[in-house]
């Protein structure tokens, strides 16, 4: 007996897994509705000023890249080996994506899904537009694809909020500053903490560094749990250059500790305590167990994200996929492949091609 294919697939986020779920979707014959709080891939917009790690060609498939060229066969596209930034990943690929013809309809930006929950056929989803009006859509199939960059883990020890924390969050940095551009004035001459030791906090760090060099009133606490020397691990013969150039910077400036860098391996947070906006905070914890404080002006958290688990519907048919389905570590290129597996499943197609296909 063949498989009942169901019909209508919800995906929730427009990054760029969200994206090629949904063109999967279409291409195995599915209908579909994308949804995102914001903007086409939100989350990258607002770290596109950032350089990424893999080339370009291990950032697209051979779906979306057969969708875009169809629409316009001229179009200007990086070349399979060019390094990117977010923003030209997202200008030149995603948005063009997003706006092609099998998406253009399915797609809602500025709409939130606020709840997810199992109905006697398939799944009620509220949903709420930026006008503010809600109203409930129903779908067979839910992906889940939002991502965790709006989630930022706690500072505090043992990943709960340090004292203090959370009434100083809004005045604390979470994700990545553009500090060489438009965040410039913010920092310069400040003394800032940077907490962290994420491939984030190696972007930052770096960033920070060349900002002290121009503006030698600067002054950087950088604070790892980690132990001593090398904050960020290297990956052995790392394929990503890219990657491997930022750990090793990031490493370098950790053990010179020279400028107006001081780095402190080995230390917890307990206390982030908010003046007010804009009158700097006071941070305190222990260093190898013993107790240490900091006045400063600025506090950026690059302690990675988690997933924000409520939306989550156990059981059948809801699909975790894309960065919110791993802890740390995610590539664009696990995910493409996860949405192969997926749809193999939802269609019972144990081999579906690039394309959504049946595999010959
Ligand atoms: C700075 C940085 C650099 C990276 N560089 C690389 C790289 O070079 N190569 C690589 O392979 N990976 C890289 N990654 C890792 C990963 O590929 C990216 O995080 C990628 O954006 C994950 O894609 P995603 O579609 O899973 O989630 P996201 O890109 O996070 O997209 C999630 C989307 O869901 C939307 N959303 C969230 N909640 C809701 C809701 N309730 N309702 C509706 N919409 C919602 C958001 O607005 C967002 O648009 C990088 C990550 C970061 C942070």
């Amino acid at each position: 007996m063949s498989k009942v294919v169901p019909q209508k697939v919800a995906v929730l986020g427009a990054g760029p897994i969200g994206l090629e779920a949904a063109l999967y979707a279409k291409a195995c014959g599915l209908s579909v509705a994308v949804y995102d709080r914001g903007q086409i891939a939100d989350h990258i917009r607002q770290w596109g000023h950032v350089r990424m790690f893999t080339p370009f060609g291990l950032n697209a498939t051979p779906l979306g890249l057969k969708t875009l060229l169809r629409e316009k066969p001229n179009r200007t596209l990086p070349a399979s080996g060019d390094i990117v930034t977010g923003r030209e990943f997202r200008d030149a690929y995603l948005v063009p994506l997003g706006e092609s013809e099998p998406l253009l309809e399915s797609l809602q930006q500025e709409t939130s899904v606020l709840h997810v929950g199992r109905a006697t056929k398939g799944f009620r989803l509220l949903v709420r537009t930026a006008a503010g009006q809600e109203r409930i859509d129903t779908a067979d199939i839910v992906l889940d694809c939002t991502g965790t960059f709006a989630t930022p883990k706690w500072l505090g020890d043992a990943d709960i909020p340090a004292v203090g924390e959370l009434a100083a969050r809004s005045q604390i940095a979470t994700g990545l500053e553009e500090i060489a551009g438009e965040r410039k004035a913010h920092y310069a001459g400040r003394s800032i903490a940077l907490i962290g030791d994420s491939y984030s906090a190696a972007t930052t760090i770096c960033a920070l560094a060349t900002l002290a060099e121009e503006h030698p009133a600067t002054w950087v606490f950088w604070i790892t749990r980690g132990a001593r020397g090398q904050p960020l691990p290297r990956v052995t013969n790392d394929p990503f250059k890219e990657r491997d150039r930022l750990a090793v910077k990031a490493n370098s400036l950790a053990t010179r500790c020279d400028g107006n860098l001081e780095f402190h391996p080995q230390t917890v947070l307990d206390e982030v305590i908010s003046h007010g906006p804009d009158k700097g905070f006071r941070i305190a914890g222990r260093s190898n167990g013993k107790p240490v404080s900091w006045e400063v002006e600025r506090v950026i958290a690059n302690v990675g994200y988690r997933p924000d688990t409520a939306l989550r519907v156990d059981g059948p048919g809801y699909f975790t996929l894309g960065a919110k389905s791993r802890d740390s570590g995610f590539l664009l290129r696990d995910g493409f492949e996860q949405i192969k597996q997926t749809f193999a499943a939802i269609t019972g197609n144990a081999q579906l091609d690039h394309y959504g296909k049946k595999a010959a």
